[in-house]
Order: C-alpha cells, then structure tokens, then sequence
C-alpha cells in the first residue's frame, strides 16, 4: 500500500482506447490488415525503403481520419487536470493523432511520435506539417530537396531516448499514475505503470477490459475514458492533494 505523498504529482499513460472514442480506429480490418497489408509491415523501415509513396498513403489516409476527429470528454479532462495540477502533470501517449495537444494538454510526451511531424530523410529536419490533403506524396524538404517520412516510430525502431526518460522519471517520481485505454501490452511504454507502482504510486486504470497491467493497480474503472474522466479527475486531485481516502 503506497501513502500518500502531502503535494504529489500525477503522470499519465495512455493509448489507442481514449482515441477511439473520438472515432479514430486502429486501420485493422478483417485480419489485421490495410489494403491487403499487415499494418507492421507498412510502418516499418523496410516498407520505406521500398515503396515510401505506400507508406505515405498509409499515413495521409490516418491523417485525414485524425482531422476529422475531436477530442472526447477523457482527453478534455486530461487537460482539465493538468491546469488544476500546474507544473505537477505529464501526460506520456502512444497515440500518434494529436488530440491530447487539440484538447488542450500542454505537457505531453509523444513515445510513438506524431501524425502531424514529418523529418527529412536526408538531412534530419523535423517540421510540423498538418496539411491535409497532402498535394504530393511523398512531401519534400524544403531545405534540401529530400524526401520526407512521417514522424512516427515504426516497428522495429526504437523510442526517441530524451522522450522515453522524461516519461520514466515522470512515472518513477510521481504520486498517482493513471493508465488510461491502453491494453498495456506494447513495451517499454507498458513497463512505466510498473515502475509507477516500483516508486511507491497509486496507480489507477481506466479501462473497459482488464490488461495486464490490471495486477499493479489500486484502483479500476471499468468503463471508457469520455464515461468516468469527471469522477477520475475529481478522485486524483482529492488524492494528491493528500486527502486520499488511504
Ligand atoms: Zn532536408
């Protein structure tokens, strides 16, 4: 049993659930696949260096998904939280679509990258790009004339290391995590509600099914994010502010 810290922090995992809920699915249909293609073999390097125009039209078409999405109730009191919360928040996502940012959260750590990031192959220049449609595929550096790949990472790469360490030492230090439509079984991003509970924190999940990150939480709401965020955030906030119920 954690105790509760006098003026904690809270950190925050969470993944493709709290999106869905604004609509956004995953791109698997029947058997997992886009357009006859298995989807980890489309955001994948090889995919890039073979057929980038493919790879683009993967992504256009998450893009245009993305933009005609909103947020939902779970990501607005995400944010809600953060500005009760000041300094003493950080959201870390697997989502690539940017509602947590459209919702208005201002500290998020983005583990698989952006939708709405592109880099130059060629001379590694990153820029924001949320041009949809995009008038040519693959969009080109305007730097050096190279060709430009979504920001996002793809199987077989490895998380950006500045983003995955400020995501552990947020999860290490704080005094409640909350893991939040995630099935918590894509590493190391599911590893950090171990290390939440490592640290001493409560850890709260918010999801209809159980995963198997279920074992280190004190807490369960078994339901979608846009249902119970209210109660959540009201709860966290009683909680790190030290008049936790325990
Ligand atoms: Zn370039």
């Amino acid at each position: 049993m954690s105790v509760a810290p006098p003026r904690g922090s809270v950190a925050v995992l969470t993944g493709a659930g709290i999106s869905a809920e604004s609509g956004l699915s995953t791109f698997r249909g029947a058997g997992g696949l886009w357009e006859g293609h298995r989807v980890e073999e489309v955001a994948h390097p090889s995919a890039w260096a073979r057929d980038p125009v493919t790879v683009w039209r993967f992504y256009e078409a998450r893009r245009v998904q993305a933009a005609a999405c909103a947020p939902n109730k779970g990501h607005l009191g995400l944010a809600r939280l953060e500005r009760r919360l000041g300094g003493r928040f950080t959201l870390a996502t697997q989502n690539v679509d940017g509602l947590h940012g459209q919702a208005g959260s201002a500290n998020v750590l983005e583990l698989h990258g952006s939708l709405w990031r592109v880099r130059c192959t060629a001379c590694g220049r990153e820029e924001e790009n949320r041009t949809v449609p995009l008038p040519v595929l693959p969009p080109r550096c305007a730097a050096c004339g190279g060709l430009q790949r979504p920001a996002i990472v793809w199987f077989g790469e490895v998380l950006p290391e500045d983003v995955f360490t400020a995501a552990m030492e947020a999860a290490s230090r704080c005094a409640l995590f909350l893991i939040v439509g995630t099935s918590a079984v894509v590493q190391p991003a599911a590893s950090l509600a171990v290390i939440a509970a490592d640290g001493g924190a409560q850890v709260w999940e918010i999801n209809p099914d159980e995963t198997p990150a279920t074992g280190v939480c004190d807490r369960i709401w078994r339901a979608p994010a846009g249902e119970v965020m209210d109660d959540v955030v009201e709860e966290a906030i009683r909680w790190v502010s030290g008049a936790g119920s325990r």
